[in-house]
Parts: C-alpha cells; sequence; structure tokens
C-alpha cells in the first residue's frame, strides 16, 4: 500500500527491515543500547559487531525512552541505522503514548539530521514491548503523517511490517490517517 503527502512517499510493506535498502533503516531498542531479540537481534546478528562497538563508544549511557540516535549499519545495505526507544506498554497511563509518537518524530529528525532522503521502521513496540497493535499503528501513521505535512521530508517513509496481522494493522491505520483531513 502507498499514499503521497504533498511530495513524500509512504509506504507500508510486509519484509524484513535488515534487507531494506533505504538510506537508515530504524532500530526498535532499548535504552541501555544492549542489543536483544526481535528487529535489535535482528539488526546487530545481519550488521555484525561494528554496530555494537559504535553505540559503546559514543552513547555509553544508553538512549532514554522516546529518544533516538545513529550509527553506521555494518553489513546492512541501508547507509545507517538510526536506534529508537519505544515505550513498554504498562496499560496507557505511563505516557506510552506521548513516548511512542516521540520515537517516531526524533527518528525522523535524526534522518533529516543525517541528510536521509528514505526511511525505513519496524513496527516501534508492538513485539516484546506489547503495544496493542490497532493503537500503535494509528499513532504510528499519524505521527509520520504529521511530520512529513509539516516538514516535506524526508522523500520516502517506509514501513516493514513482519507479518499479515500487522500489516493489516497498518493498512486500516494508513485509511484512518489519509481520511482525517
Ligand atoms: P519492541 O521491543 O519495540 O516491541 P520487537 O523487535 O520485539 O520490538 O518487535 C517489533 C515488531 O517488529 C513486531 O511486530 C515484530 O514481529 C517485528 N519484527 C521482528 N523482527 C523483525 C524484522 N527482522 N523486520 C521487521 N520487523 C520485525
Amino acid at each position: 500500500m502507498q499514499a503521497t503527502i504533498g511530495a513524500c512517499k509512504l509506504e507500508l510493506v510486509t519484509g524484513d527491515i535488515i534487507r531494506q535498502a533505504t538510506d537508515a533503516i530504524v532500530n526498535a531498542a532499548n535504552s541501555r543500547l544492549a542489543g536483544g531479540g526481535g528487529v535489535d537481534g535482528a539488526i546487530h546478528r545481519g550488521g555484525g559487531p561494528s554496530i555494537m562497538e559504535e553505540t559503546r563508544r559514543h552513547y555509553p549511557q544508553g538512549c532514554p525512552t522516546g529518544d533516538a540516535v545513529v550509527t553506521g549499519s555494518g553489513k546492512l545495505p541501508a547507509r545507517c541505522v538510526i536506534h529508537t526507544v519505544g515505550p513498554v506498554w504498562e496499560g496507557g497511563q505511563n505516557q506510552e503514548k506521548s513516548l511512542l509518537a516521540s520515537a517516531y518524530r526524533r527518528s525522523l529528525e535524526v534522518a533529516g539530521a543525517q541528510q536521509c532522503a528514505s526511511i525505513a521502521f519496524p513496527s516501534l513496540s508492538t513485539g516484546a514491548y506489547a503495544y496493542p497493535l490497532q493503537q500503535a499503528a494509528r499513532i504510528a501513521l499519524h505521527t509520520v503523517a504529521t511530520y512529513l505535512r509539516l516538514h516535506g521530508r524526508p522523500d520516502m517513509v517506509r514501513f516493514v511490517l513482519f507479518d499479515d496481522r500487522t500489516y493489516e494493522a497498518y493498512a486500516d491505520a494508513l485509511a484512518a490517517t489519509l481520511s482525517e483531513n
């Protein structure tokens, strides 16, 4: 599924984030930048040890929830990896919504600072961090669409969804976001 927002393209695909040849790919990291399972494990396995060496050297203090930092991509086809930290779902009373929106927004800002014209996101927080999928998809698409309307870049944002259930949730959320105005 594809949409255009101003001059920007917004795409939804099923697939694997580590295979994306976009300028940036986004890692669903944890706040210690310690590596883990899911997207994080796939990126470090695929990219090799240089990514972790760089996070340890440049960000020994980790990365707060809702923020994002950048490293090289090791052996991956993308030019850089943006490590962002989405919230752990704790029932919805702990700023989860604004922290998830912030993780998407900060990733786009960091991509802009790196002159990235294209960026690929996974579905942040909806795996191990257990954010309810439909709600997370709405926040993801609304935040990215608002950012694109406001800034007119990056040229292309791709959501790389791992399974059909996640893709369907994002497709519904994209339709809802586009009908907002
Ligand atoms: P979080 O800890 O933020 O919840 P996870 O990595 O556990 O992040 O999961 C986030 C989403 O990414 C889930 O929908 C999961 O199925 C999906 N996912 C896992 N591996 C990959 C991958 N290699 N590419 C794209 N999406 C993936």
